[in-house]
């Protein structure tokens, strides 16, 4: 079994956690560099960006998590994503830089600080997707590379970068496990092949 970690520092990773044991995972929480040792993949949960940045920095996970990121998948939801984009708007900040995109803070304003919809326009297989968003970003531009999965109103929700997996919702916040064991997937391949 793929071993997959949730970094642990802020947000909800403990959602996330429930969600990959519902996909059939059994996650272990990270908050220390070493933790990452012998990770197939991680998680890095929504939350709140700046705070988990601010974390990252003070434990020194910076330089670990980006070497982690340059050989193992990992799955950035919300929050997530943008600590993973190239360019990060709204205001600008740091970032892991693991893939190229740039992203908008905040960006559906005030209407959808909090909303529950379902995608239609999505590559998931059939059916509507539940999306919920939190205070989501908006992905302003998705760079080579990145596969669109699923948008909102026009705009990618769902990216593959081949490597790296981010969505701008919360896919952990419903019963669905399809995006959770599509993650999963490409960590069991990881593993296959050591
Ligand atoms: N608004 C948050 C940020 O900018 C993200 C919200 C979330 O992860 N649900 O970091």
């Amino acid at each position: 079994m793929a071993r997959v970690g949730v970094l642990a520092l802020q947000g909800d990773y403990e959602a996330h956690a429930a969600a990959l044991r519902r996909a059939g995972a059994e996650p272990c929480e990270v908050r220390l560099a070493a933790e990452l040792d012998g990770l197939d993949g991680l998680v890095i949960p929504g939350g709140e960006s700046t705070s988990m940045l601010r974390l990252m920095e003070y434990y020194g996970l910076m330089e670990p998590l980006r070497r982690f990121g340059m050989e193992k998948p990992i799955f950035g939801t919300c929050a997530g994503a943008i600590l993973l984009a190239s360019d990060v708007l709204n205001p600008p900040q740091p970032s892991l830089a693991l893939v190229d995109m740039t992203i908008e803070r905040n960006a559906y304003g005030r209407q959808l600080d909090s909303r529950v919809v379902r995608l239609s326009e999505h590559r998931l297989g059939d059916g509507e997707l539940e999306a919920v968003f939190i205070r989501a970003p908006i992905i302003r531009r998705v760079g080579a590379g990145g596969r669109v999965l699923a948008t909102y109103l026009g705009d990618p929700v769902l990216v593959d970068f081949g490597r790296h997996l981010v969505a701008t919702f919360h896919p952990e916040l419903t019963a669905d496990s399809r995006i959770h064991g599509l993650f999963l997937e490409r960590l069991g391949a990881g593993a296959a092949k050591r």
